[in-house]
């Protein structure tokens, strides 16, 4: 078939989506429903995101990389409950079926899902603004979930990864910050491909070493704030422990502190352990290649209280992003 000729709704769907391979699933695409065998005596963790164009990502935002994200905010959810990825559906408008987009879309999407062995079982597809919506599904054992209510007085509170350079890219983009060629390139990365932390969560929910976790998608003041609330606690945070991305680090420590405590697009779990577990989460942290910084502690005392590194109080105004009212 040429680029120009039209491509029907099925046509696109078996094109770019349905793969032939073996997967995890009963059912995969093509029924009414896609069916699902949990393993014996595993729990189903299912979350869904939404990326809306304008909103999400820019007009014009590359497909393949559009393609990696939109799994990857998934993927970052089921990490922090500590869930094994198993499957997804994904639910598109797209404003014309163009093959060039699909292919690189589905590329990206794809390339993302073999990496964590989670199969593609089904979704929806019609002609409208672009908007992608994935569903995901995991698996875990009961009890072991890293719920946002289990955080407890005394606790550490860490961070995965580094935070704040998908703000500052955005800054870079609205032409809030001006940051040279090279930069903007390696702060862009982190807002276009995130890297969900998958591995980590599901060892810490395996180990039962952690108690509490989110990831931080928007901002660590406002999503530590679920769990505090959540958990009927407080907390103290040493914004000078805060592991800044490597572009932001370079950044004034004004910037440092605003966009590592309410950036946005970040996809690092935020956790909390008791101490006692430190030196086994560091190792586990190693296991998975992924960093793991303490900044902080689960206090009874409700509320978030900021210091600096000498323990002295800071008064930062900052808010966390909301789609509602930004
Ligand atoms: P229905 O009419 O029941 O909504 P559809 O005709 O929309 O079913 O879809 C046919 C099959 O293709 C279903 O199994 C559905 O899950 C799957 N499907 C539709 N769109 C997608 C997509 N974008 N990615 C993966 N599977 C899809
Ligand atoms: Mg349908």
């Amino acid at each position: 078939m040429s680029q120009h000729d039209a491509l029907s709704e099925f046509d696109l769907i078996k094109q770019y989506f349905v793969r032939q391979r073996p997967g995890r699933a009963t059912l995969g695409i093509g029924d009414d429903c896609a069916l699902l065998t949990p393993a014996p005596g595993r729990q189903i963790a299912i979350s869904s995101d939404m990326l809306v164009e304008d909103r999400h990502f820019f007009a014009g935002a590359d497909a393949r990389k559009l393609g990696h994200k939109s799994l990857a905010v998934n993927l970052s959810d089921l990490a922090a409950m500590g869930a094994r990825p198993v499957a997804f559906t994904l639910a598109l408008a797209l404003p014309q079926a163009e093959r060039g987009w699909l292919a690189a879309f589905s590329e990206g999407l794809f390339a993302l899902a073999d990496a964590h062995g989670c199969e593609l079982i089904g979704g929806d597809t019609t002609k409208g603004p672009l908007n992608i919506c994935i569903t995901v599904f995991g698996e875990l054992a009961p009890g072991q979930a890293l719920r946002r209510d289990r955080a407890v007085a005394g606790d550490d509170i860490w961070i995965s990864g580094t935070l704040g350079d998908a703000r500052l890219a955005l800054a870079g983009y609205r032409m809030e910050h001006t940051l040279a060629p090279h930069e903007m390139s390696e702060a862009a990365s982190r807002m276009h491909t995130p890297t969900p932390r998958v591995e980590l969560g599901c060892l810490l929910a395996e180990t039962g070493l952690a108690h509490a976790a989110i990831d931080i998608s928007d901002g660590l003041v406002g999503d530590l704030g679920h769990i505090l609330k959540a958990s009927g606690v407080g907390a103290t945070l040493d914004v000078d422990a805060l592991p800044a991305g490597p572009v932001l680090a370079r950044q004034s420590a004004q910037l440092r502190r605003s966009y590592t405590l309410a950036g946005g697009d970040d996809y690092e779990l935020c956790f909390t352990a008791p101490p006692s577990s430190r030196e086994q989460i560091a190792a586990l942290a190693a296991r998975c290649a992924t960093p793991a910084t303490r900044v902080g502690s689960i206090d009874t005392a409700a509320g978030l209280r900021l210091v600096d590194a000498t323990g002295a109080p800071l008064d930062l105004a900052l808010r966390s992003f909301d789609h509602f009212t930004q």
